[in-house]
Parts: C-alpha cells; sequence; structure tokens
C-alpha cells in the first residue's frame, strides 16, 4: 500500500477560503485531493497533538481569526452514474466537488430532480451536514446514501437517510460535529422527471407548453440573482438565521399583531416562521454594526462591510437576536458553523 502524500502549508490564509471573507489563519493547511488521504491526515493529526478540522467551500462557516491546528480542505473530484432504470437514476459525486457544478452536470446529462438546488454555494460533502434547501428541495428529499470517514471508530462508514437524521438544516454530522467526514454522497433521482414548481417565483413555468430541468435551473438561478447579494461583491454566508420553528402558542403574539405574516404549518402542528420577515419587521434591514451589517437587499444576510472578524459578526447576531426577541418573543438561531 502506497502512504498518501500530505503537504501542510504552514500559516494557511483562509481569507479567500470563506465566503464572507473573514480574515482567518490556520496554523497548517492542507488540500484533499485524494480520498485516502483522509485517514491518514487524522493519524498524523492524532500523532502530533493536533486539532483538526475539515472545510469545504468556507459558505457556511464563521471562522475565528487564528485556528492553533490543521484545516483540511476537502477538494476530491468525480461524478459518475452508478445505475440507471425506468424508475431511477442513482449517481454519485466526490466531497471535494463544487455543488452548484454538481447540478449543473446532472442537468446537461438529463436528469431532473435537483435544479431547484441551483446556486448554492460550497460542496458536494458539506450538502448533507445542514440538509441545504431551496424552492422546496432539500438533499434529504432525493439522498440515497453517502460514505464517510469515521475519526472515532477510525473506518468507513455507509449512511442511509436513516442513519443520517435529515431534519429542516440539520442531520447528524451537525450533532456530532468533527466526528464524520463526508466522502462521497449518492442521490437517487426519481423517473419520470416531476418538475417542483410549489414554491413562488417558480409556479408560472407551469404554463409552458414545454419544460425541461435546466428551464427550472434557469430560473431559480434568476431569482437567486435578483435576491440574494453576491458573495463576490459583498461578503456573507447566505441566510445568516434558519427559520424558527414554533409552536402555535409561541407564535400567537406575532400572528394576532400581524395575521399576514408568513407562516408555514408543519406536520408537527408547529409552525415555521420566516426569519428575515421578522428581522425586516424589527426594523434591522440595512443595519450596520460596526464592520458588520444586515443587507439592505435581504433581511437575513449577515455581510461583511470590509475587515470584519468573527467578533464582529457574532456581535450584530447577538444583536439582532436581542432585538427579534424583544419586539417578537422569539428566538432565532445562526445558521453558520462557528469555527
Ligand atoms: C450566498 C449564499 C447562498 C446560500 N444559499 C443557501 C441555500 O439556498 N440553501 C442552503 O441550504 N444553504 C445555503 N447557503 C449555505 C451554504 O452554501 C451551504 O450550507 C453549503 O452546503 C456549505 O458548503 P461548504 O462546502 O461551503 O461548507 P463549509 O462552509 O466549508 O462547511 C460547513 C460545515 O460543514 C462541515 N463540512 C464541510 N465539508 C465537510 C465534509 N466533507 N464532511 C464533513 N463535514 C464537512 C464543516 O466542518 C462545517 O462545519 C448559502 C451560502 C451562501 C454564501
Amino acid at each position: 500500500m502506497t502512504i498518501p502524500y500530505l503537504v501542510l502549508v504552514p500559516n494557511f490564509d483562509l481569507s479567500t477560503r470563506n465566503t464572507l471573507a473573514l480574515k482567518a489563519q490556520s496554523r497548517w493547511g492542507v488540500l484533499l485531493d485524494d480520498a485516502d488521504q483522509v485517514p491518514a491526515l487524522f493519524e498524523l493529526a492524532k500523532d502530533r497533538r493536533l486539532p483538526l478540522r475539515v472545510l469545504g467551500g468556507g459558505s457556511n462557516v464563521v471562522l475565528s481569526s487564528d485556528f492553533d491546528g490543521i484545516t483540511a480542505i476537502m477538494a476530491t473530484r468525480g461524478r459518475r452514474v452508478i445505475s440507471e432504470d425506468e424508475d431511477h437514476v442513482v449517481l454519485e459525486a466526490a466531497a471535494g466537488d463544487t455543488w452548484h457544478d454538481f447540478v449543473v452536470w446532472t442537468v446537461e446529462q438529463g436528469f431532473g430532480g435537483i435544479e431547484n438546488l441551483a446556486g448554492i454555494p460550497g460542496t458536494v460533502g458539506a450538502a448533507p451536514v445542514q440538509n441545504i434547501g431551496a424552492y422546496g428541495v432539500e438533499v434529504a428529499d432525493v439522498f440515497e446514501s453517502l460514505l464517510a470517514f469515521d475519526t472515532l471508530e477510525n473506518s468507513l462508514r455507509t449512511f442511509t437517510a436513516r442513519d443520517c437524521a435529515f431534519a429542516y438544516r440539520d442531520s447528524v454530522f451537525k450533532h456530532e460535529p468533527g466526528r464524520y467526514v463526508v466522502m462521497s454522497l449518492r442521490l437517487r433521482l426519481p423517473r419520470p422527471w416531476q418538475p417542483n414548481l410549489r414554491f413562488a417565483g417558480l409556479s408560472e413555468l407551469s404554463e409552458l407548453p414545454e419544460i425541461a430541468p435546466s428551464t427550472v435551473m434557469d430560473r431559480v438561478l434568476y431569482l437567486r440573482g435578483s435576491k440574494l447579494p453576491d458573495w463576490r461583491v459583498t461578503p456573507n454566508a447566505g441566510s445568516f438565521f434558519q427559520n424558527p420553528i414554533v409552536t402555535l402558542e409561541e407564535a400567537a403574539p406575532v400572528l394576532a399583531a400581524f395575521p399576514t405574516a408568513p407562516n408555514f404549518p408543519q406536520a408537527d402542528g408547529r409552525t415555521k416562521l420566516s426569519a428575515g420577515w421578522l428581522i425586516e419587521q424589527s426594523g434591522l434591514k440595512g443595519f450596520r454594526m460596526g464592520r458588520a451589517g444586515i443587507s439592505e437587499r435581504h433581511a437575513l444576510v449577515v455581510i461583511n462591510l470590509g475587515e470584519a472578524d468573527a467578533g464582529d459578526i457574532a456581535s450584530l447576531a447577538e444583536h439582532v437576536k436581542a432585538t427579534v426577541k424583544a419586539r417578537f418573543g422569539i428566538v432565532l438561531h445562526e445558521e453558520p458553523v462557528f469555527l
């Protein structure tokens, strides 16, 4: 067996590796472009007693300025068709593959099912971690299985959907942070393709005489571009707060004061409120605090106004949470992971 080659870069700059563009550095950094490097790296980190964390595209993290350990960037690539029949096609992609490129590839192959998830930044490996979702579709809806390295057991493990315990922007991987490294993901896309056009902005596509996955993808990309600030121009981490799922009792004061407030009844009897709406109604859209602020285009998006660090982002997030709590009695939770 050949020993995987690992190049550890000292004082590894992460400022261009997170979409919030926070100034951040890791004592060591390494790009993992071969799946065999993963167990070898964990062995090395254990030997050297260094903390180790894994990053994909850095689009759902708030990075601390200095990390005294190893930051591993998943950079494995590759996608393939595993099997196909009349009812399904099963596809696999490597964890380091760019999620959006994978979506485009599926659409180009004529496979529909994840076109609503086009344009989400980041990697394939991180997609199941927070069960990414947009325009009425979640990764959990088309999930087949994933392969992960279990750093505790030092072995590879295949996860079914049940093992992953998917929920709204949640999975087992969020509850045992750092334990598993997702190596590859398999999706099962149903045939024939049925477009999911339930979400506002997509429904008018149903009036077209003909529609293909690419039609939906193009529309989704247009809608995303018209609503969200581009992180390359205005650094951000997408939706900064999860939509709170609350009991009807908790929602009552909001709905009594604002009967038309957006709310989405859930199967368990609770209801999902819109975090963006709550923030906007609290007068915080466009609010600025030091080197961080809330986007003027979208109240759910925290932006780096330039030179911000994790502390600036955390202070702003606390202010938003306290303001919304005082105004509506609703507790918001951050979506990105503070690392
Ligand atoms: C402009 C913008 C728009 C966005 N829109 C959406 C949206 O519509 N819907 C949505 O759900 N999200 C959205 N996001 C959030 C983000 O893109 C997703 O959460 C994405 O899946 C994160 O991928 P990443 O590779 O950048 O993960 P990172 O930010 O690098 O990591 C996120 C977490 O996952 C862990 N992780 C990363 N890779 C692995 C791996 N291989 N194995 C185990 N753990 C891993 C990290 O340790 C970290 O805890 C948006 C973000 C931005 C900036």
